[in-house]
């Protein structure tokens, strides 16, 4: 049985970076999720899809490819042989592949092809669903999340970086309204699995993030 670590969590929780940083400790791959319904997102604004349109977004589904490479260990995501990693970073897409993740046929592709990966590799999966769906057997399953307010302020900071000047209340209405949408749709809504693992970050380092998860690995492999 490969290692699989489950890890979910709110927008501008820090999964991402994080999950990299836990991965890397522990020699093992990182899936983002994300990054996949994000394609997806991306192709249906393309094609100029509404991706509310459940009808439509489902009719486009075969036409979209999405495959994972890891080159030197980092995920690259490729849409239907394009190399998309860097494009589906802007706020556009993220609201897109909010929306399109709602359909039960976008959310049955991404997840067999989660499970798939999931099932060759010792890999860390962060989402929103991989406690609950994905990966509901993992040993280890952890719920990541802060405030609100410190979310939108590390992903403001985060923007400013990238050369995105978003002001810091419309950073934080996006994330609300993006969050409203993925825990109150009907398909496998983002919650907190049973048996996952509370870690609040609010407060914390990035530094501290990443131990309190290598912390609970270790509590349920007991190695590393
Ligand atoms: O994690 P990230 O913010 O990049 O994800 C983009 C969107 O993809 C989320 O807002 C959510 O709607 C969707 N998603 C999902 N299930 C996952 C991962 C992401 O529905 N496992």
């Amino acid at each position: 049985m490969p290692i699989n670590i489950a890890i979910d969590g709110p927008v501008g929780a820090g999964k991402s970076t994080i999950s990299d940083a836990v991965a890397a400790r522990l020699g093992i791959l990182h899936l983002d999720t994300g990054a996949m319904y994000r394609a997806v997102g991306l192709y249906m604004l393309r094609g100029g899809i509404d991706p509310q349109d459940e009808s439509r977004v489902s009719a486009a589904l075969p036409q979209v490819n999405i495959t994972v490479n890891y080159v030197n260990g980092k995920q690259q995501t490729v849409l239907n042989g394009e190399d998309v990693t860097d494009l589906i970073r802007t706020g556009e897409v993220s609201a897109a592949a909010s929306a399109a993740s709602k359909w039960p046929e976008v959310r049955r592709k991404m997840v067999s092809a989660q499970q798939r990966i999931a099932s060759e590799a010792d890999i860390l999966l962060d989402g929103r669903d991989i406690g609950t769906r994905v990966l509901r057997e993992a040993p280890v399953k952890i719920y990541l999340t802060a405030d609100a307010e410190e979310r939108a302020r590390r992903r403001y900071v985060q923007n400013l970086e990238n050369g995105d000047t978003t002001p810091y209340e419309k950073v934080l209405e996006e994330l609300r309204k993006r969050d409203e949408q993925d825990m109150n749709r009907e398909t496998d809504p983002l919650r907190q699995a049973e048996d996952a693992i509370l870690v609040d970050t609010t407060g914390m380092t990035f530094e501290e993030s990443v131990e309190a998860i290598i912390a609970v690995v270790r509590n349920a492999y007991g190695t590393c």
